[in-house]
Order: structure tokens, then C-alpha cells, then sequence
């Protein structure tokens, strides 16, 4: 009998189910390796099926997630995040800090109907998470590696390099030094093949931060490219604002231009 695997929403745009998707051909060899019981974008749906490998897209940001998240914990020998979204909780978290409950009477004619929490989290935040996958989106190949390896009894590679490291492998001529735009690579996690800077521009983080990213020593070299401290904040405060090392920084840079 094949292994079988699953693939979940929570709070997300399905950009990275999209990337699943989107893996074509290579996709063929997945239906050889295992059987996909639920993935909605693609047709099949069967959320409470106990599976070998569960991929989770999306933030927890209503009480019926939190729900939701501990049955697919509970169904799932491995628990795969794939995503900002779901490893820090993405552009939602953005909204963490805010006061929920008057942006939904703003927003809202009736906001005693919507359900949700007051903040936006990343999956391990509630359950155990056996690997993150980073990204927004995370790309196809990381995601057939991972498979790859689960099934094959192998410990997947956690690629938490930072995306310089890409760049030199590449031959990319550096933005940062040769323009001086203010690219976060120095301090953001590799996997999009250092996508920006083969094209000329500069990172903007959107696969989260690098292993022993050094943000404060980034934020004083963005000083040094004239970057006002709020303009540093918002290098930092975008698609993985809750990830520890940025939220520190954006929280450090807005109280510095507060002074
Ligand atoms: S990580 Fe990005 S692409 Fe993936 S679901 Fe979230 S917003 Fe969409
Ligand atoms: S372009 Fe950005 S990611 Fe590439 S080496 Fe320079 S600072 Fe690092």
C-alpha cells in the first residue's frame, strides 16, 4: 500500500499550494510515491483520514483552526509547515499588536459575527511541527526534496543558509555593495535560488531568517546607506514580521525613530 499524504489550508492566499501544483510533470512522480487523500485545490478531499505525511499551508488565526490544526496533528506521522503563513504567520501578522476588536468595528457592519483571534500565529506556535519549509511562496523542488526524503526514511535537509551564500555559488553581482540598495540577504534564509539579485534588485525576505542572522549589524549597515529608522522597520516588518529575529529588529527601529 502506498503512503499517503495530505495537504491542508489554514490562513493563506494558496500561493503554496500553487507551488505544488505548479511542480507539472514532477508532479506525476508524486502520485507514483504516495497517495494524496486531501488537497482541496486539487480535487480531493478527505481531511480526517490519518496520513503519513501532512503538509500545512496557512496561519492560525481563528478558534476553529486551533481546532483544526490539533486533528490534523493528531492524524499525521509527520507535520510538514510550508510557507511564511504558516511558519510565522505571513503578511497576517502583520495585524499582531493591533486592536482587533476596533478594526473589526471599523471594517465590519456586524463584527460581533466574525470570528478571530487577536492574533495572527505560525503553526508550531500550537502544535509539534516536524519540519518548516519557508517561502512565500515555498518553491516546488523543496517541497519534492522533502517528500522525497520522508518517504524514503531519510532526515530531510533544513536549508537555513542565508541567500548570499546563493548569490556567490551563482556568480551574482552583489546589489548591496555594487549599488548600495538595502538587500536583506545578509540576513534571510536560502531556497528561492537567490531569485532578486540574479534579476538586480535586492531581497526582500520572503523566505524568513537565516540561521544566526545577524539583523542588528544589517539594520546599522542600512543606517550607513542613509535609511531613516523607519525605513529600516519596514525592511523588516513585511512578509515574516513575526519571525523572532525581524520582529525584534522592526520593534527596535520604530522606537529608535520614536526618540
Ligand atoms: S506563504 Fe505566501 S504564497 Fe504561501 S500561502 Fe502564505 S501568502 Fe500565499
Ligand atoms: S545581492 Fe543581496 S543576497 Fe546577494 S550577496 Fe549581495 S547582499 Fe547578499
Amino acid at each position: 500500500m502506498k503512503p499517503k499524504i495530505a495537504v491542508h489550508k489554514f490562513t493563506s492566499c494558496d500561493g503554496c499550494q500553487l507551488a505544488f501544483l505548479n511542480l507539472g510533470e514532477q508532479l506525476l512522480e508524486v502520485f507514483d510515491l504516495a497517495d494524496i487523500v486531501h488537497f482541496a485545490e486539487a480535487g480531493a478531499v478527505d481531511p480526517e483520514t490519518p496520513v503519513d505525511v501532512a503538509f500545512v499551508e496557512g496561519s492560525i488565526s481563528t478558534p476553529r483552526e486551533v481546532a483544526r490544526i490539533q486533528r490534523v496533528r493528531a492524524n499525521s506521522k509527520y507535520l510538514v509547515a510550508i510557507g511564511a503563513c504558516a511558519t510565522s504567520g505571513g503578511l497576517q501578522a502583520l495585524r499582531n499588536g493591533a486592536h482587533s476588536v476596533d478594526w473589526l468595528a471599523q471594517v465590519y457592519a456586524s463584527p460581533q459575527h466574525i470570528e478571530t483571534l487577536a492574533e495572527t500565529t505560525a503553526i508550531a506556535k500550537h502544535v509539534k511541527v516536524d519540519l518548516e519549509l519557508w517561502g512565500c511562496p515555498v518553491s516546488g523542488r523543496q517541497i519534492l526534496a522533502t517528500l522525497r526524503a520522508l518517504l524514503f526514511g531519510v532526515v530531510p535537509i533544513n536549508d537555513a543558509d542565508k541567500v548570499c551564500m546563493e548569490c556567490k555559488r551563482n556568480n551574482t553581482v552583489c546589489v548591496l555593495v555594487t549599488q548600495g540598495v538595502p538587500c536583506m540577504g545578509p540576513v534571510t534564509r536560502t531556497g528561492c535560488g537567490a531569485l532578486c539579485p540574479s534579476f538586480g534588485r535586492d531581497c526582500y525576505a520572503c523566505y524568513g531568517p537565516a540561521e544566526n542572522a545577524n539583523s542588528d549589524s544589517l539594520a546599522r549597515r542600512f543606517a550607513g546607506l542613509g535609511l531613516m529608522p523607519a525605513d529600516i522597520a519596514r525592511r523588516f516588518r513585511f512578509i515574516n514580521s513575526a519571525a523572532p529575529s525581524f520582529s525584534d529588529e522592526w520593534r527596535k527601529a520604530s522606537e529608535s525613530g520614536r526618540k
